[in-house]
């Protein structure tokens, strides 16, 4: 489904050269679109998205951080820090400055979890755990409010609305919550 979709806007964009401008036709070995003038080779382009959820301890609980994108709108649904991976970044990289740049906060033991592809537009999520290093890291949250509208640490007892099943925020608060409650 997630290929189909991804490949599907792929052959409606790239009719033509982006090199000359020409009609590019579908390589009959690989998948490409080649320039029937200059023969430039147009692939299929996927984009890196770094996911995170972060956790913490405060009083002796562990607490996760999610937050409320504007682009949510009413939605009540709260999330994890996600962001696209810049180039000449690495996933690593990318996690750190997303993090920053929207909460303010540093992180530290950054474990990667798993990647789902995700065909809106045409993404490879990448999803993390990580650990909050700031000791009181509620009053050192400085959200980026040109992308965010809330966001707090929960107790993982008393979360908010959280994104459905199947996505790779799911699976990363869901596999958190049974390591952390059922003690696996
Ligand atoms: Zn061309």
């Amino acid at each position: 489904m997630m290929t189909a979709i991804q490949l599907l806007r792929w052959h409606a964009n790239h009719n033509f050269c982006s090199r000359c401008g020409a009609s590019a036709t579908v390589s009959d070995f690989e998948l490409a679109y080649v320039c029937t003038v200059c023969h430039y080779r147009q692939y299929p382009r996927i984009q890196p998205c770094v996911i995170v959820a972060i956790t913490r301890q405060f009083e002796g609980r562990t607490q996760l951080l999610l937050a409320h994108h504007r682009r949510y709108g009413d939605n009540p649904m709260y999330g994890l820090i996600a962001g696209f991976v810049e180039i000449g970044e690495s996933l690593e990289g990318a996690v750190h400055r997303e993090v920053e740049e929207e909460t303010g906060l540093a992180i530290s033991n950054l474990r990667y979890h798993s990647s789902q592809p995700w065909a809106y537009p045409s993404n490879l999520m990448v999803g993390f755990y990580a650990d909050c290093v700031n000791e009181n890291a509620s009053d050192e949250l400085k959200l980026d409010d040109t992308e965010l509208t809330d966001a707090q640490f929960f107790d993982l007892d008393n979360l908010p609305k959280i994104p459905f099943k199947g996505s790779i925020a799911r699976t990363l608060i869901d596999e958190l919550l049974v390591i952390k409650t059922q003690g696996v």
